[in-house]
């Protein structure tokens, strides 16, 4: 019993610490809650020997029940469900009733165990259901292991039930003696320890996967980022080498900017984010590849099934509504494809082949589709880029060769 209060009294130390720091995380407020009232629960139970029955096993057992009726409350809102009063009451009322109005019950050890037993075996198979049911919406990596905690130590804490009717326990110095009462004990002191650690796991988790959310997700349309796209398309190219790569940059959205603002801005490229999104089917990848361009990658389709696919999302954005004021921005979009088949499953490859497409659309007029050609292979690809940087060091040296004429 000191150290199942020692324990609850420590791990409350650190609930409170970790609710103060953070007020969102309201569980821990809860459990805080929780392991206050089981120390003072423990410590109600070793003044036992001292008399004041009422006091000592009348209110530590209502305590009890209220420490796992918090426990209960907190789980439930880690998990963002419904905390019902009635659920939280239910357990110390249930108590405090049978031990002031049954006298079987206020004057037997054994059916007090059996009574208080029922209650907390209640909650905690209860905790351990809601811990596992939580795992398709979230799955913390400790939430199956918290579960089973739970469920475990309820199952133990019901098999004082059957012990209380055969190997009834004996009453001597205001407290039980029995072999298996010291045992159930041990066993109440090792859960309290693992049910803190839990937690407090669960809360860190939590934490790390929001970050790690958080570090995937483009902060203002909401969908993946540039990094997260660049990993998973890595591994998918690695995995499965076939599908075509899409490449959207808005037309003119210098222009919107200018006309609208930025915050207008900012609207057409969370609306065409949202657009795109709600078209996508399950396999896709889509992100923000940085300012007004986007990049989609579709694994299932070679690049004549994605054509007919970029041109609903062209027209899509086409007939997008985004409202300025009273008036409404025309939005437009070019896309530029390349496909595995044609230019292999080397990424760098793949994208440039896609924005040469798309650099192409937006040469022929903007707001189209093109596919790269085929004979855009790598090398012409680079031959490009040569013929480009050669004609920038010709038009420097013009320039050059001007400004020497103008100032000898
Ligand atoms: P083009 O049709 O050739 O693509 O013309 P463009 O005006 O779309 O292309 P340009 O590259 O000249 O301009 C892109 C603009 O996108 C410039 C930049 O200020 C704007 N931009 C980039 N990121 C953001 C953003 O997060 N919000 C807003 N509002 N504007 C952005
Ligand atoms: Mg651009
Ligand atoms: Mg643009």
């Amino acid at each position: 019993m000191v150290c199942t209060f020692l324990a609850t009294t420590a791990v409350g130390i650190f609930m409170l610490q970790v609710w103060l720091t953070d007020r969102r995380h309201r569980a821990a407020g809860y459990w805080c809650l929780s392991m206050w009232v089981g120390s003072l629960c423990t410590l109600l139970f070793a003044l036992r020997p001292m008399g004041l029955p009422l006091l000592t096993v009348g209110l530590g057992n209502a305590l009890a029940a209220f420490g796992y009726a918090f426990m209960w409350a907190g789980f439930r809102v880690f998990d963002r469900r419904r905390v019902y009063l009635s659920v939280v009451l239910a357990g110390p009322v249930l108590w405090s009733c049978v031990y002031l109005l049954v006298p079987q019950v206020s004057e037997d050890v054994n059916n007090r165990i059996i009574v208080s037993s029922i209650i907390i075996t209640a909650y905690c198979l209860w905790i351990g259901v809601d811990i596992w049911r939580g795992r398709r919406t979230e799955p913390l990596p400790t939430r199956m292991l918290a579960a089973a905690f739970f469920v475990s130590h309820g199952i133990i804490y019901g098999l004082r039930i059957p012990m209380a009717i055969v190997l009834p326990t004996a009453f001597g110095h205001g407290t039980a003696y029995s072999a298996w009462f010291a045992l159930f004990s041990l066993e109440l002191f090792a859960h309290t320890i693992l049910a803190a650690v839990a937690m407090l796991v669960l809360i860190k988790e939590r934490g790390e996967a929001l970050y790690r959310q958080a570090s995937r997700t483009d902060a203002l349309t909401g969908i993946a980022n540039r990094g997260s796209f660049l990993d998973d398309i890595q591994k998918l190219l690695a995995d499965r080498p076939q599908g075509t790569l899409m490449i959207f940059d808005l037309d003119r959205f210098k222009a919107i900017n200018d006309t609208y603002g930025h915050v207008a801005g900012d609207l057409v490229l969370k609306r065409f984010a949202a657009q795109v999104a709600a078209r996508l089917e399950a396999s896709m990848l889509f992100c923000r590849f940085g300012g007004e361009e986007f990049a989609l990658f579709a694994p299932g389709r070679d690049v004549a099934a994605a054509e007919p696919f970029a041109e609903g999302l062209r027209r899509a954005v086409e007939a997008l509504p985004v409202p300025a004021g009273d008036q409404e921005i025309a939005v437009s979009v070019s896309i530029g494809l390349a496909d595995v088949a044609t230019f292999g499953p080397d990424f760098d490859r793949l994208h440039s082949a896609a924005d040469g497409a798309l650099y192409a659309a937006k040469e022929a007029g903007r707001n189209r589709v093109k596919r790269a050609a085929p004979s855009l292979g790598l090398a012409d690809v680079a031959g490009r880029m040569r013929a480009s940087t050669a004609a920038d060091i010709a038009r420097a040296g013009e320039g050059a060769s001007r400004s020497f004429s103008v100032a000898p």
